[in-house]
């Protein structure tokens, strides 16, 4: 019955309210037309759509929020933020509620996900950018995914992979860094 539900929901500005204090996104400002949803590519594996992600967080249904696979699915393409006619970067309101659901120590539905995320938040916290052949190695150590691999004899195609990406120019041999490393870090703070 459409009325029970509206008694279970009461909305709470709080998080809303704190998202936009914390990073100055404005979720406030979303009037739920789902051109986000619409755009995005990865919805099919999704179990809340990044429009209601942004609405749940407008009625301050926090937990929702942080329990969904939604926020660990999205792979940070900002093809919603592009789209949104009012500007709201979606993009950044779920790495704000991962990074709150990891405070939270909310059980992450994929362990394999959060590794990635660690592995590319600590390149770009090292470098200012990130080394790609590091990051590889980095997630593979976090997520067990290089012992396993090891013990499968399995390495064979991720070497093939490197040496084609190499050849072509979209991996380096050596890491470097930009000017603004100590700005960035600081950002990420
Ligand atoms: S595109 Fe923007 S305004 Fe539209 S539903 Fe998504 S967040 Fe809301
Ligand atoms: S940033 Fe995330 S939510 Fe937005 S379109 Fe890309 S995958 Fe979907």
């Amino acid at each position: 019955m459409p009325g029970e539900n509206q008694a279970q929901v009461l909305p709470n500005n709080t998080l809303s309210e704190e998202i936009e204090a914390e990073t100055g996104i404005k979720v406030s400002a979303c009037y739920q037309c789902k051109k986000c949803t619409n755009g995005c590519p990865v919805t099919f594996a999704m179990d809340i759509y990044p429009d209601r992600v942004i609405r749940f967080i407008q009625l301050g249904q926090e937990d929702r929020v942080l329990n969904c696979n939604t926020i660990w699915i999205c792979s940070a393409c900002e093809t919603c933020t592009t789209r949104c006619p009012n500007e709201v970067d979606i993009a950044g309101a779920m790495d704000y509620m991962k990074e709150r659901a990891i405070k939270a120590k909310i059980r992450i539905p994929q362990p394999k996900t959060y590794a990635f995320h660690r592995a590319f938040l600590a390149d770009i916290k090292r470098r200012g950018r990130v080394f790609e052949g590091g990051l590889v190695l980095s997630y593979m150590l976090r997520s067990g995914e290089f012992k396993r691999k090891l013990f499968k004899f399995d390495v064979g195609a991720d070497i093939w992979l490197g040496w084609n990406m190499f050849k072509r120019g979209r991996m380096k041999l050596f890491p470097k860094g930009i000017k603004g490393k100590k700005e960035i870090k600081k950002l990420l703070k």
